[in-house]
């Protein structure tokens, strides 16, 4: 069966009947009829009808290696033909993840050097919840089991995922959150910084939110503190330099351990292979997923630091816990041809050095100035613009976030895909954008800004 032998309609109106879609309102989808992306080629995607659209999510922040790499298809194939599946539980493994986890204990922050595998990034916060709760049961303190996360943090969309994430109306349908996770504020000054604030001192007023739930909860009963290095789905919240190395000195003056989530910023995007090394962070452990394969097939790998590893290793006997997928060798196989490309055409040399600063030139110079634009900030190939009414006061329109939806179907009927949440829009697109795209994607973007003025 072949979809070139539908129409969009029909392929729409069966979506309608039978797919139930992530993060959607079907009224809405059922309303307006899914755009159906048939087919890809380096920064573009192409739907149905034909229509070239620029992509500036690379998919949901995965594709950083860009579309159309037959050498990852090639390794799929191989790696499928020759062993598509075996498990790596009862005392066996397979090639693909031994090599892989090689190669990210090489390439990891100095003192992570383990690796458990899953599907997605939600698994992997499971497992990192479970594991370092494991660990201080494991080192007899099994009462300092509270996580602290922040308010619009997105950990994944699992029981655990949900829980540890801060977002408000996933909460509310939730009905009933794992316990003993606490969330305080997000470092995000656009909003929350006080008039006449720095943003140095707002950088360390956000992480002694931290140290002020440590207080409250009792050091004796904090394990670990989560967060994502830059705020993703939450809008692209980069916090002042300021704020990480206060949140570990926190961590480290309390004995608290230190998970940061790097589903979307880990191999590459921000000019580092993690952020944890652009920014200076030293974590316990450090959850990624998307781009380690680039999205081309599903895996995370949730990288553990020597210190929690070696208590699993000696203390632990049997961690109960490991998915059917974990370590698929498929997926690593891919994996490791990802890592390949990526370190071979220099990609986060070429993000640190020249599309990065340039990126970032070009959001302050050509969008920066626009009438509904309060704020534009980048870091490596992560951005963001904030819409607002008014640029002195803040203003935001109204309709809680309708705005941003706007100026998102301006952009995507112009050739940019790029993302709205809240009164925020997003752009994370393919490492292997050019200054010519950039540009490409600021004139689109300032067309689309222009129309929703
Ligand atoms: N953590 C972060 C920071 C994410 O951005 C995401 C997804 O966007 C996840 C976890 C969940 O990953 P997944 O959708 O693969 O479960």
């Amino acid at each position: 069966m072949t979809y070139q032998n539908f129409s969009l309609k029909q392929l729409q109106d069966i979506d309608a009947a039978h797919h139930l879609h992530p993060f959607t309102d079907h009224k809405d989808l059922r309303a307006a009829g899914s755009r159906v992306i048939t087919r890809a080629e380096g920064p573009f995607i192409y739907d149905s009808e034909g229509n070239e659209l620029l992509d500036g999510m690379a998919g949901l922040w995965c594709v950083n290696v860009g579309y159309g790499r037959h050498e990852l298809a090639e390794a799929a194939y191989a790696q499928m033909k020759e062993l598509p599946y075996y498990n790596s539980f009862f005392r066996c493994t397979t090639p693909t993840p031994v090599l892989l986890s090689k190669k990210l204990a090489e390439i990891a922050p100095e003192g992570v050097s383990q690796v458990f595998y899953g599907s997605s990034g939600s698994e992997s916060n499971d497992t990192a919840l479970r594991l370092v709760r494991h660990y201080w049961a494991l080192e007899g303190r099994p009462q300092k089991n509270i996580i602290i996360s922040r308010k619009n943090a997105y950990h994944g969309s699992s029981v655990a995922g949900t829980s540890l994430g801060g977002m408000a109306a996933m909460h509310g349908q939730l009905g009933g959150a794992v316990p003993n996770i606490v969330h305080v504020m997000m470092p995000y000054a656009f909003e929350l910084a006080l008039p006449g604030e720095r943003e140095h001192d707002f950088g360390i007023r956000a992480a002694r939110a931290v140290e002020d739930a440590i207080l409250e909860a009792g050091p004796d009963n904090v394990a670990a503190f989560i967060g994502e290095p830059i705020m993703g789905a939450g809008g692209v919240k980069i916090p002042p330099p300021s704020y990480w190395p206060e949140i570990q000195r926190i961590c480290r003056k309390y004995d608290i351990l230190l998970m940061l989530d790097e589903v979307i910023t880990a191999y590459g995007r921000t000019g580092a292979w993690f952020a944890a090394q652009s920014m200076g962070i030293e974590p316990d452990t450090i959850t990624t997923a998307k781009a380690l394969t680039s999205g081309y097939q599903p895996l995370s790998a949730l990288l553990v630091g020597e210190r929690i590893a070696s208590t699993l290793v000696d203390k632990g006997g049997e961690f109960y816990h490991g998915y059917t997928y974990s370590g698929h060798p498929v997926a690593c196989a891919v994996a490791l041809v990802n890592l390949e490309i990526i370190e071979r055409e220099g990609l986060i040399e070429r993000v640190r050095d020249d599309t990065g600063p340039y990126f970032r030139k070009a959001l302050a110079e050509r969008l920066a100035g626009h009438g509904i634009v309060g704020e534009v900030r980048s870091f490596g190939l992560m951005g963001a613009i904030e819409i607002v009414k008014d640029r002195e006061t803040r203003e935001r329109f109204p309709g809680d976030g309708a705005a941003a939806v706007v100026v998102r179907d301006h952009a995507i009927a112009n050739g940019m895909m790029l993302r709205a949440t809240g009164d925020t829009m997003i752009l994370s697109p393919p490492l292997i954008w050019t200054r010519e795209t950039i540009d490409m994607a600021a004139d689109r973007i300032a067309r689309a800004l222009d129309l929703a003025e």
